[in-house]
């Protein structure tokens, strides 16, 4: 009886990548991916080890970087448009404006994944 000769399902960054070892790490347009030790859930629900570095987002695959990387240069657009708007509002001291805008750049990151998790969440709920 022939064997079921069924292959080794590789897909994502682990096939573009196939020579890459726990721990190294690998430029994705502009995106730092590091190969973790440990198997995480990605947005689209996909295992996978590759995990963006600044933020730990576990990315399974180009088309999931895509999308990060298209939602946080929304966010860090949206968020430089708002800073402007602080920054021209008239008869508010310097130091607040400047404190609010801190506080933005703070948030950001957390702004970022909220807005990238938050398609996961919604195709969960259905
Ligand atoms: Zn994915």
């Amino acid at each position: 009886m022939m064997e079921n000769n069924k292959e080794v399902n590789v897909s994502g960054f682990d096939k573009l990548y196939p020579d890459a070892e726990t721990w190294d790490m690998r430029n994705y347009k502009g995106l730092a991916l590091m190969k973790e030790k440990w198997t995480y859930e990605c947005i689209c629900g996909n295992k996978t080890k590759w995990c963006e570095f600044d933020f730990e987002e576990p990315l399974c695959s180009e088309e999931c970087a895509k999308k990060f990387i298209r939602t946080k240069m929304y966010v860090l657009m949206t968020l430089k448009q708002v800073k402007k708007l602080i920054f021209s509002m008239k008869n508010i001291d310097p130091a607040i404006k400047a404190t609010i805008a801190n506080e933005i750049n703070r948030q950001n990151g957390k702004i970022i994944l909220k807005i990238f998790r938050a398609n996961l969440k919604q195709k969960k709920e259905v």
